[in-house]
């Protein structure tokens, strides 16, 4: 025991030392973007809820009906997990996405860790963008192929790594991964140029919309639908946690990859299905986003990302407006000043981040208000980090 704790000890000075620790903060709120943390209340800039979806009155009530009947699903999908409230969001979901089918998984990681390993493995090609989210990269390891990096959204360097797959393993399957807005940078991927690529060189495509789903397209659709491409993806991957306020997440595409990933993707078969209270909220939530609400909450939304960015150098391509600092201790620094100020921005550092590139994410919400964004752009110029133009 004692040398284990000594172990232990030792890993966390290091990180310490090098300003890499991290803890864990209670953050208590009623919804919308005030809460309370350390006794403080501060206004919220860090959350993925981008539309306020997460304290809805409509997709509380909808995980609150299905609670009459229990809660824990007591199985996995495969045995008797397997409820209406899945079945319905799933065809939600594939209607949603107009794709033929899509099956939902308990996270993110859980979706990329089953999906990408059933699809690929020894012998295969995997290429990904080098800002991939960690649990593309860590699913794609899982899986045994060749693993290649090209530089962030560098189609020249991707054309390169499909070639040489292309050569040296003329027998495997290629498939490259990417997002269709990074979740540290939220900047977008060029699409149309991806798919056109891949499909030059007879290989697959991943998109992970995580951050792009409830934001981006008609509808709140996602980057495909604005790139207009949803018919030449193979595999669409997206969360139901972020913007649409619940929890899990889906893959999208054929009806045979979906019954594939049913027998094949260990997240899947290996695990209990999520609670119905958790699908019924994620049902409701899609259609508040594919309907007029949604539209409301994403004009106000980027309404709100328009006042941040506004004459200023910051720039924003989805709700996730990257202020980098660089260094990990000055990134903290500023954070802990954004505290004192009444705004809760955690610095984002290394390994979320590349080492010297620590930043604050700042993410936007519809339910911001013009005075909380003010206020911000305000307290970013006093720590001199973003003097206006
Ligand atoms: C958050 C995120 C995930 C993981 O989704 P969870 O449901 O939180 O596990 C996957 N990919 C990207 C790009 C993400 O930002």
């Amino acid at each position: 025991m004692r040398e284990f704790e000594s172990f232990l000890g030792g890993e966390i000075g290091t990180l310490s030392s090098g300003d890499l620790l991290r803890r864990l903060r209670t953050v208590e709120g009623a919804g919308g973007p005030r809460v309370r943390c350390g006794g403080r209340e501060l206004v919220n800039f860090s959350s993925n809820d981008y539309l306020g979806l997460a304290a809805h009155p409509a997709v509380v009530e909808a995980a609150r009906r299905e609670l009459d009947r229990g809660f824990g699903a007591g199985a996995s999908r495969l045995v008797c997990g397997t409820l209406p409230a899945h079945e319905r969001l799933e065809e939600v979901i594939a209607h949603f996405k107009r794709t033929a089918a899509a099956l939902s998984f308990s996270s993110g990681y859980a979706a990329a860790m089953g999906t990408l390993p059933a699809i690929c493995g020894s012998g295969d090609v995997v290429i990904l963008d080098k800002l991939c989210h960690a649990c593309l990269v860590d699913a794609a390891r899982l899986s045994g192929a060749k693993i290649r990096v090209f530089p962030h959204n560098h189609l020249g360097k991707l054309d390169a790594h499909l070639r040489w797959a292309r050569t040296t393993h003329p027998a495997a399957r290629v498939l490259v991964v990417v997002e269709s807005v990074y979740s540290m940078d939220g900047d977008v991927a060029p699409l149309r140029e991806i798919v056109e690529l891949k499909e030059r060189h007879g290989a697959w495509l991943f998109v992970d919309e995580a951050h792009g789903v409830g934001v981006l397209g008609a509808g709140g659709r996602g980057l495909v639908e604005v790139a207009g491409v949803g018919d030449r993806i193979e595999i669409q991957m997206g969360t139901l946690g972020k913007a649409l306020g619940a929890h899990g997440a889906y893959v999208a595409g054929s009806a045979l990859l979906r019954e594939f990933l049913v027998n094949r993707a260990r997240s899947f078969v290996f695990s209990t299905a999520p609670p119905a209270a958790v699908a019924a909220a994620a049902t409701a939530a899609i259609g508040i986003v594919a309907g007029s609400e949604g539209d409301q909450l994403r004009e106000r939304l980027w309404a709100n990302i328009r006042q941040l960015t506004a004459g200023s150098s910051l720039a924003a391509e989805s709700a996730i407006v990257p202020v980098i600092i660089g260094g990990e201790a000055r990134a903290l620094e500023v954070a802990e000043k954004l505290f004192e100020a009444g705004f809760l921005i955690p610095a984002i550092r290394y390994p979320t981040v590349a080492k010297g590139t620590a930043r604050l994410r700042v993410t936007l919400s519809a339910t911001h208000n013009a005075g909380d964004i003010d206020r911000l752009r305000m307290v970013l110029r006093e720590a001199g980090i973003e003097p206006d133009r």
